[in-house]
């Protein structure tokens, strides 16, 4: 990250604490043709649901192809189904995220340990959803594994949601995770403070935000110009605010897209540099204001976004799932109504 940028830098390793962990597998699915973003980095393998890129000298991002050339859902994406990556230093490789399916995961895991000849060290996840924790289990080997990155609240929130009756994973319209996530194993008990990793020979560091859900992480790297977003940053889908606190998205995605040379790396869509991503604030800005204003005028969600549009000028938004907008209004209708903090 470049010396402009508006994130601070502090702390160390020391708001993490073991958790247990919990183990399963689920069977990968059937290929078939994905929808490609365009690629931004050199494509260095491809598989039906996604693809690697690289885009800095040990940074590789993913990028999920979850939809057909038509627009449908392509259900080989179920593997990843989420955007990643891995970011290797001299001692330490990190991988951010861990798919929907094990699969996918293990699908990151070999890449990384080819391309760099090292095994994940590290896996750092950006927020609690089913399509970025579901298939945490294909990076063990047996009983070992790598660190298990997460926040207390996104741990508490895999939890509450993926170990219990209640699930909502990402794109309510997708079948439910049938496994158990295997569980974070280092803990970030601090969600103000950043924390800095030491890979050998480079350093990262991972920012507690929130937005996209109570709980969500963003990673800068020290000496490349690229942000890991999580899913605070999509492009070319439209975001579910199924778990959002919009005013919160507001303003972490201005944070993260404020130097127009980074490269993000979306949570979903295309990896792009921040100069590129204009629109989706313009976006988010647009659900805002429309969305205010159908609380302002007592309309529901579903009555407020009943003849919401986005505009051509504003580029194309495709959706995981048609009750996108009434989620989106949704959101700002809890947050307005004071039922988030
Ligand atoms: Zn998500």
């Amino acid at each position: 990250m470049t010396s402009t940028h508006s994130f601070s830098r502090r702390g160390l390793m020391t708001g993490l604490a073991a958790t247990g962990a919990a183990v399963s597998l689920a069977a990968f699915s059937t290929a078939s043709r994905a929808r490609s973003f365009p690629a931004f980095g050199k494509v260095v393998d491809e598989q039906p649901f996604a693809r690697l890129e690289e885009i800095g000298e040990g940074i590789w991002g993913v990028v999920s192809t979850p939809l057909n050339a038509d627009g449908s859902f392509n259900p080989a994406a179920i593997a990843t189904l989420c955007n990643g990556g891995i970011i290797a230093g001299e001692d330490k490789v990190v991988a951010i995220d861990g798919s929907f399916q094990p699969a996918g995961a293990a699908w990151l895991a070999e890449l990384a340990l080819k391309l760099t000849g090292k095994a994940v060290t590290d896996v750092i996840v950006t927020h609690f959803h089913a399509d970025h924790t579901g298939g945490l289990a294909g990076y063990q080997q047996g009983a070992a594994g790598p660190n298990i990155i997460a926040t207390a609240t996104t741990n508490q929130l895999i939890v509450e949601r993926y170990t219990g009756a209640r699930q909502t994973p990402e794109g309510a319209s997708f079948a439910q995770p049938a496994i158990r996530p295997v569980l974070p194993t280092r803990i970030m008990t601090n969600e103000t403070e950043t924390v800095t990793m030491d890979l050998g020979g480079r350093t990262i560091t991972l920012h507690p935000l929130k937005g996209h859900t109570p709980s969500d992480v963003a990673i800068e790297i020290s000496d490349a110009p690229v942000i890991f977003a999580g899913d605070l940053v999509w492009a070319g889908l439209f975001h579910n605010y199924v778990d959002a606190i919009p005013s919160h998205l507001s303003t972490s995605v201005r944070q993260l897209l404020a130097d127009p040379q980074n490269t993000i790396v979306t949570g979903h869509g295309a990896i792009a540099r921040a100069a590129d991503l204009g629109n989706y604030i313009n976006l988010l800005d647009l659900v805002e204001e429309k969305a205010r204003a159908s609380f302002e005028a007592g309309k529901t969600a579903a009555e407020g976004s009943a003849d919401f549009l986005v505009p051509q000028s504003l580029g194309t938004w495709q959706l995981f799932n048609p009750r996108y907008y009434e989620t989106a209004f949704e959101a700002w209708r809890r947050e307005l109504a004071g039922e988030t903090s």
